[in-house]
């Protein structure tokens, strides 16, 4: 969107307020509110923020920090506080002396689109998010059902329905298209599906689907979790995404060969790449403890390294459609990831295999999870990692992860995430408790 017109709409709109937003190494979306007037000088300069008190950005002697609105994302905000209508931009990040701040997940990702931008190709990415609508109780979260028996009484079932519905208005009006929402295999659990767009787009709006998700629980006295496994013995929430190369006039697929009319060996090679990284990639596309305890067999989420042209046991599976719809569904990312550095990551592992033409093995069609091991390690299908520490050990022994973060992002990165896994290995589950109290 043209500046100018954004001062008109806050003109006429009547907007006071502007929340600058940001997304953090976490995936944490930050946001900073400044009057209407500043709007002018954030465009021109940038505002400056404390950049040491954000996880994973800057030491303290150098914490001066700009953010930089992009036009592109303005949005007015489909709910009102204290009755005031304020609007979003979404940031990127410099530092003081005008750079680009290597340590912003989001230019991490445009580092790649600029790659695959090189080789001829815009990435595009179509991400399936998935959620538990949780009750609270006192103020607490409590982990049950709203829509399964028993809990009728507490709260009319059609409670999730409707607020299921008011996300699909609320994000259209913030510019994003719908495909779907709907009710997920799990009681409690639900899907929002939006449009595929280039790959920073698609990740600025897995930002704002959840940022209105959750809103819209508040608002209802209900609380939505993106985590992975919030119950053991149900399905957990995944976050699928749909990947493809389309042409920089996004014409065509790159994806897609009108010669044989079926997928292209650009295709193959980006898949070849994505499942030689895939073991690595894992860390980022699924970085918390309890990421690990979803990908196990019998919930529909993956747990193989293979790729298959229909089968849902398959990491990888390509959907029916061809031309302009030839893609491939990496399935293992869940909704705790950052959007940005799990984009980042996919495309870069998938451009690998673009360049330096690495041919996936053979796809799978037989149902992966009845094979023996015997059969598995015939066909060349290794498993995902099973547990963080896996994957980070994974992560560190492929340069492509440090290469795609930047030094600064892999650094922080991985110094949180052995810190998260050692605090859980120590503690002490009410499993054991079970489990061995009478040894
Ligand atoms: N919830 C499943 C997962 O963890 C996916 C279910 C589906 O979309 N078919 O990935
Ligand atoms: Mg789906
Ligand atoms: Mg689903
Ligand atoms: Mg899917």
């Amino acid at each position: 969107m043209e500046i100018e017109r954004i001062f008109e709409i806050v003109e006429e709109e009547n907007i006071r307020f502007i929340r600058l937003q940001f997304t953090d190494i976490n995936g944490s979306l930050k946001n900073v509110e400044i009057p209407v007037n500043d709007l002018k000088r954030a465009f021109e300069k940038g505002i400056m923020f404390d950049g040491s008190s954000i996880e994973g950005f800057v030491r303290i002697n150098e914490s001066d920090m700009y953010l930089r609105p992009d036009p592109s994302t303005f949005a007015i905000l489909p709910w009102t506080l204290e009755g005031q209508k304020s609007a979003r931009l979404i940031c990127d990040i410099y530092r003081p002396n005008g750079e680009p701040f290597e340590g912003d997940p989001r230019y991490r990702l445009k580092l790649v689109m600029e790659e695959a931008s090189g080789l001829g190709f815009v990435p595009h990415a179509g991400p399936e998010v998935e959620f538990f609508l949780l009750p609270k109780k006192n103020g607490k979260v409590s982990y049950e059902f709203l829509d399964e028996g028993g809990y009728f009484d507490l709260l009319p079932v059609d409670i999730a329905e409707h607020l299921r519905s008011e996300v699909a208005v609320m994000i259209e009006e913030m510019g994003i298209d719908v495909e779907a929402t709907h009710h997920e295999v799990a009681p409690s659990q639900h899907e929002v599906d939006f449009r595929y767009a280039d790959a920073l787009n698609s990740a600025d709006a897995v930002q704002t689907v959840k940022l209105v998700i959750k809103t819209l629980a508040i608002k209802n006295n209900l609380h939505a979790t993106f985590m992975p496994k919030p119950f053991f013995g149900v399905n957990g929430s995944g976050m699928h995404v749909h990947l493809s190369l389309l042409s920089k006039d996004g014409s065509s697929n790159g994806f897609y060969d009108e010669k044989t009319g079926d997928i292209s060996e650009n295709m193959r090679y980006f898949v070849g790449g994505v499942l030689k990284h895939a073991r690595a990639i894992t860390a980022v596309t699924n970085p918390t403890v309890n990421s690990y305890k979803r990908l196990v067999p019998g919930y529909e989420a993956p747990v193989n390294v293979a790729w298959s042209l229909g089968n849902r046991s398959a990491l990888i599976r390509v959907p029916m459609a061809r031309g302009m719809g030839t893609r491939l569904e990496y399935r293992a990312p869940d909704p705790s990831c950052n959007p940005y550095l799990a984009f980042a990551v996919l495309v870069a592992a998938g451009l690998d295999g673009v360049k330096n033409k690495i041919q996936p093995p053979e796809p799978v069609e037989k149902n992966i999870y009845s094979m023996n091991e015997e059969e598995r390690e015939g066909l060349g299908i290794t498993t995902l990692p099973k547990t963080l520490e896996e994957a980070l050990i994974e992560a560190e022994k492929d340069p492509l992860i440090k290469e795609v973060l930047g030094d600064h992002i892999y650094e922080k990165f991985m110094e949180l995430k052995w810190k998260e896994w050692k605090s859980y290995s120590i503690y002490v589950t009410e499993w054991e408790r079970k489990k061995y109290e009478n040894v």
